[in-house]
């Protein structure tokens, strides 16, 4: 898709850094958002309700299964019930929510795990985020940011070798990586075509980014190039510790310009917004709530939720000693609960749980909800092509360390050994449903029925494409036991799935529904 001359030009161009906060962060694409001046996120009012849930008996086991309920028929919760879950403590309870999660992921999102890949495009950045390897001023990181050329070999690697199909493409804040930049990365990617072992010809089918706030008229470029989902990390909601970690002056130490970011997309028709803390900030009790207020004025605003939820956790990163000595971090139990919490209160959000996540988080974490997984990921800044499909990290070349490096094809095997099925299913945006239209069918369990379809075709793709003997024998009675499944549950439809995927063994692709 190209951009359209007359919306490029209504671009903000940037002299240099310096005037960059003052040109970039308007505030009637703020105010606009925030009627009467209140802020959906409302401190007082957050901390009361937790206040008063923990005051109650939060081990009711009748108004938790009241809760539980409303989940189950996949309606968003409210604030005081969602403070109610958070204060839960008896095990018998909480085990019954982590099944409950699992439940609800199930009847919206079937039995798969969609995969994905980060792709570093800059770490060029005017912020000075405290937590963060790229931030301004940090000399030991190495700067740079990705000719088209290395785009390409970046895409090379990912779609021809490693086989993703759907990437997240990522950012730092910078006038040298401006909306143009980002468009023209997006463009490359999706017309980098590429054969893969056995050759067949593959590419990138959606491209997804992390990238900070944008005005409306830079939004409404990057819908034009064809964006999948646009991501913003919250970092935190809480007013005091986002200002102590984003110093003033720097345009991300605008808080209502990042709280507003998806307010703008939507405005833009950009409507698959995702959102995350970083978990590790301030208190992740606090967080979830206001994680909620935020989707839940998305909802009233636009009548859209988010597309994804996303939960970062703090990791090491260089010149940086915050993921090692803040207060609020939290081990892997309450990293837990917090997916199952989200899961039940936002019933048809996807996701997502990353490599910076160990390989025992990530997993416990599949049997409590997620939808989302990245894998082979390599953060360095040209990582994929300068250390082909191998494992590598170095520290001074990328924002943070990951924790969990396994490789693609070991993610696929070890979900299959536990029947779950990878998809690469990007049919979703590519056929229009997006935004208010699949929050629809996923609440009423039709995109599941979608997923089930598109992840059988596209996990066919890649066992053709890409896999291993050991791991397609693995696979393959994972893929028949879903085919049957098709057919017994919609046996009017299925004769149409058989027929694509005769044709995808026969070596077409990019055959959907
Ligand atoms: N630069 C843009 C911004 O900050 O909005 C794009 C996102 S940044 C490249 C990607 C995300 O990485 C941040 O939003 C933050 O949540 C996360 N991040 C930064 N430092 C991290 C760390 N030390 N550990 C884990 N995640 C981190
Ligand atoms: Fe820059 Fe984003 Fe890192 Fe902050 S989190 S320093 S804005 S790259």
């Amino acid at each position: 898709m190209q951009t359209q001359p007359e919306a490029s030009s209504k671009i903000r161009q940037f002299t240099g850094a310096s005037d960059y906060r003052q040109r970039f962060v308007i505030r009637e694409q703020i105010d606009k958002y925030l009627p009467g001046g209140k802020h959906f996120i409302d401190e007082d009012v957050i901390f009361s309700r937790l206040a008063s849930a923990s005051a109650e008996t939060p081990n009711d086991p009748v108004r938790v299964r009241e809760i539980l309920a409303k989940s189950r028929a996949i309606e968003t919760l409210l604030p005081e019930e969602m403070a109610t879950l958070i204060h839960v403590t008896d095990p018998a309870l909480l085990q019954e929510m982590a099944e409950t999660a699992l439940a609800v992921k199930k009847s919206v999102y079937d039995n798969r795990i969609v995969m994905f890949a980060p792709l570093y495009m800059s770490n060029l950045c005017v912020n000075r985020c405290t937590y963060c390897g790229f931030r301004c001023g940090n000399e030991a990181q190495q700067r740079r940011m990705l000719t088209m050329d290395e785009v390409r070999q970046e895409i090379e690697v990912l779609a021809g070798k490693i086989g993703h199909k759907r990437l997240i493409a990522v950012y730092g804040e910078h006038p040298d990586t401006s909306t143009e930049y980002i468009a023209e990365t997006i463009r490359t990617a999706y017309a980098t075509l590429v054969k893969s072992p056995h050759g067949a010809m593959v590419g990138i089918r959606r491209m997804n980014v992390n990238a900070a706030p944008l005005p409306v008229e830079d939004l409404r470029v990057l819908k034009q190039v064809g964006i999948g989902t646009f991501q913003v990390f919250q970092e935190t909601y809480h007013r005091e510790t986002y200002a102590k970690l984003h110093p003033a002056g720097t345009v991300k130490g605008d808080y209502d310009w990042r709280t507003t970011a998806f307010h703008r997309a939507l405005e833009a028709g950009v409507d698959d917004v995702g959102m995350g803390v970083l978990y590790g900030l301030y208190d992740w009790k606090f967080e979830l709530m206001a994680s909620l207020y935020h989707a839940r004025d998305l909802e009233r605003q636009f009548g859209i939720g988010p597309h994804t939820i996303s939960f970062p956790r703090l990791e090491p990163a260089s010149g940086t000693d915050l993921p090692a000595t803040s207060p609020y971090l939290i081990d892997d139990e309450t990293f837990r609960r917090i997916v199952v919490i989200t899961r039940l209160s936002v019933p048809y959000t996807g996701m997502i749980v990353t490599c910076r996540e160990r390989p025992e988080s990530r997993d416990a974490c599949v049997s409590c909800g997620i939808t989302q997984m990245d894998a082979s990921s390599n953060i360095a800044i040209k990582g994929y092509s300068d250390f082909e499909n191998e494992s590598h990290q170095e520290k001074d070349r990328q924002q943070f360390v990951l924790s969990d490096t396994r490789s693609l094809e070991e993610m696929i095997a070890n979900l299959a050994r536990k029947d779950i099925i990878t998809s690469f299913c990007t049919a979703g945006y590519r056929c229009g449903r997006t935004g208010g239209c699949i929050m629809d069918s996923l609440k009423t369990g039709k995109e599941g029925k979608f997923c089930k379809i598109n992840a059988v075709l596209t996990f066919r793709e890649w066992l053709d494409d890409f896999a291993g003997a050991a791991t397609r024998a693995l696979c393959e009675p994972v893929l028949n036991k879903e085919l049957a499944a098709i057919e017994a549950t919609l046996p009017k439809f299925y004769p149409a799935v058989k027929e694509h995927y005769d044709r995808i063994c026969r070596g077409e692709r990019d055959l959907f529904f």
